[in-house]
């Protein structure tokens, strides 16, 4: 029995030992060296009691009981781990002692065996017990460890998923910064391409209109009024014309700065083409006033682009906030009106928006409502006036004169023409009066030959259906085409010099004649006039009026132009015999004027007769 004990000892240690070395220990085989060291030990304790027990003294029987029921009785608990081994190992101990024992011959050795099978019930059926307890309780712990060894693992996962959130939370921190950089850059572009004009830098009419209503609004606050001035280039167009679009560009770049010189970027705007708009916070009239004549004087200094050397004027209109309106839209277009104003007038100074040009637009506002129902109202009506002949005083022509009836108050072409041409509503009035000219012409039975002279604006000329208008028109009315005349304003064509011509290239393919009206006042270059195809120059009245003075060398270098040009002469507004005279002597070719006849209803024209019989004695 020392042997086996030895044994098992030097195996305990063994194990032990590479257990705490943690060196791969199967549990299997650990069972197995273990049951084997407990199954080999009760064999020896039933060897001994099967063999030796006859041969015991009282006391070593005693003794051997003791001994192998305390074995017996803690196995149990020792081996509670094995509920088979537990059994096993009781069964090895206790039957053959016990078998022995009542086989015995001693009375008390009987006594004993039968407590021994007793004892060894009670072994098994607690064995049985303390082993389900012992094993639940290892079933319990083993899932114990699973649980903790997977919280473990899964907290390894948490911290590892925790980490790889940092990493992507900083990522993404360093994405979003470049993000937000690009965002900015983006958000800046856009406002550049949406606020800014991409020629001159200056602010656009969106946000230059934003900023002067802030503006305004700190004017209304702090009590000083802020000034807007309207700035628009004279003769631009023509710069842009005769020099090409690149050096306009440059020149308005030129202007902007010059411009800008005066406020700051901020407060420097281009409105459009060569419009300009400068604010001026702090700025009451005199001010305003000094500083946009100040602007007029850097603008009309010399421009120095690509070897060319420009001259440039700007019209100036000025409107205050809050005095004239607290609206930035308003206050703009005040000042443009303002502006234009200025343009018209003779004077080369800057304009203020005042109350009586308030009542103007007021009334031109008026004037353009009405005229948008004058022709369904049937308002508007012709009156001709005689062109008479130098020569032989008959009628060559009669011009067609537009009038207006607007609520019984005359209103003179002069100042609903204009109004009509900015509005485009020309196009329907021209075309009416175009209608109504050839109808009353082709009906008058006093004179089938003389001319109908139409007074034809420019945006009709420019109008690509003008041709069409006008085929129709002597279609229907049956008026042959060279009864018809056309008077286009000579201040109309220096702009779209080419248009024109092929315009009125048609025009005199179909054997209608076009006459210059009001040469002498507009701008034509005499290059201009030799390529037109016109046949007539119309004198200007104001020439005529002066043919005492220096109306009269004038009127004879137009003569000198027109015979070089092959055009016959038209003298306007011959208000006396004398001046008559004096013009049919110098070879003016026909003669018109109230002299001969003021302009006449129709129905007047049919029955009139030509007062003068003679002029040339
Ligand atoms: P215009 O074509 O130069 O017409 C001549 C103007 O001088 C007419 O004024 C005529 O009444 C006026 N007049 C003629 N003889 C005399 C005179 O001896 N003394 C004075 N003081 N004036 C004289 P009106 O009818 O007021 O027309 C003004 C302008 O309005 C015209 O100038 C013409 O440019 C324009 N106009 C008239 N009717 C039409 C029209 O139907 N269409 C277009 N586009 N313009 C028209
Ligand atoms: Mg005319
Ligand atoms: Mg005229």
């Amino acid at each position: 029995m020392l042997v086996i004990v030895f044994i098992r000892l030097i195996d305990i240690a063994e194990w032990t030992f590479r257990s705490s070395k943690s060196q791969f220990v199967s549990g299997k085989v650990g069972i197995v060296r273990f049951s084997a060291g407990s199954i080999v030990t009760a064999l020896g304790w039933a060897s001994f009691c099967v063999l030796f027990i006859e041969d015991l003294i009282m006391v070593e029987y005693a003794t051997t009981v003791m001994i192998i029921s305390s074995i017996a009785g803690g196995s149990p608990t020792v081996l509670a781990a094995s509920r088979n081994l537990s059994i096993i190992f009781s069964t090895l101990l206790m039957i053959p002692l016990s078998t022995v024992s009542l086989l015995a011959t001693e009375q008390y050795q009987n006594y004993l065996g039968l407590l021994g099978f007793v004892f060894y019930t009670i072994m098994v059926a607690s064995s049985l017990k303390v082993s389900s307890f012992t094993r639940e309780a290892l079933r319990v712990k083993n899932q114990n460890i699973q649980l903790r060894n997977e919280v473990a693992n899964k907290g390894n996962l948490v911290s590892t998923v925790n980490v790889e959130l940092e990493n992507a939370t900083t990522k993404l921190n360093d994405i979003n910064q470049d993000l937000e950089l690009e965002v900015k850059k983006r958000t800046e572009k856009i406002f550049q391409l949406s606020n800014v004009d991409s020629l001159t830098g200056l602010k656009n009419r969106k946000a230059f209109t934003a900023q002067l209503d802030v503006l305004i609004e700190k004017a209304v606050s702090n009590g000083s009024p802020v000034a807007l001035l309207f700035i628009d280039l004279d003769g631009f167009k023509k710069i842009n014309d005769t020099m090409g679009h690149q050096i306009g560009d440059r020149t308005l770049i030129e202007v902007a700065n010059r411009l800008a010189a005066f406020s700051d970027l901020e407060r420097t705007g281009r409105w459009g083409g060569d419009e300009f708009l400068v604010a001026l916070p702090y700025s009451d009239q005199t001010t305003a006033m000094s500083i946009a004549s100040a602007m007029m004087t850097s603008v009309a200094q010399p421009i120095h682009v690509s070897g060319n050397e420009l001259y440039l004027t700007a019209s100036i209109g000025i409107a205050l906030a809050p005095v004239h309106s607290l609206n930035a839209e308003d206050l703009i277009q005040l000042a443009d009106l303002t502006m234009c104003e200025q343009k018209q007038s003779a004077q080369r100074k800057p304009r203020i928006f005042s109350t009586e040009l308030k009542s103007k637009i007021e009334a031109s506002q008026m004037i353009l409502e009405g005229l948008q129902h004058a022709l369904e109202r049937k308002e508007l009506y012709l009156c001709y006036q005689p062109i008479q002949c130098a020569k032989e005083n008959t009628s060559w022509a009669f011009e067609a004169l537009l009038r207006w009836n607007f609520n019984g108050k005359f209103i003179g072409p002069d100042v609903f023409i204009p109004l009509a041409e900015k509005s485009g509503l020309i196009k329907e009035i021209g075309t009416w009066v175009l209608n109504r000219a050839c109808m009353d012409a082709k009906h008058w039975q006093f004179n089938q030959t003389a001319a109908v002279s139409v007074n034809v604006s420019v945006i009709q000329l420019m109008d690509d259906g003008f041709i069409r208008t006008l085929d129709n028109i002597l279609r229907s009315s049956g008026l042959p085409p060279e009864r018809l005349h056309l008077e286009i304003t000579e201040s109309t064509f220096v702009d779209n010099e080419k248009k024109i011509r092929a315009q009125l290239e048609q025009i005199q393919n179909r054997n209608i004649h076009v006459s210059i009206d009001d040469f002498g006042t507009g701008y034509s270059s005499l290059s201009q006039l030799q390529t037109l195809p016109v046949n007539y120059v119309k004198i200007d009245k104001a020439f005529v009026d002066n043919i005492e003075g220096k109306g009269e060398a004038i009127i004879r270098a137009t003569l000198f132009i027109a015979r070089e040009l092959h055009c016959k002469t038209v003298a306007e507004g011959v208000e006396t015999k004398e001046q008559a005279m004096a013009l049919s002597a110098m070879g003016v070719d026909f003669l018109q004027g109230y002299y001969f006849a003021k302009p006449m209803k129709n129905e007047d024209l049919i029955v009139w007769q030509n007062p003068i019989s003679s002029f040339s004695d």
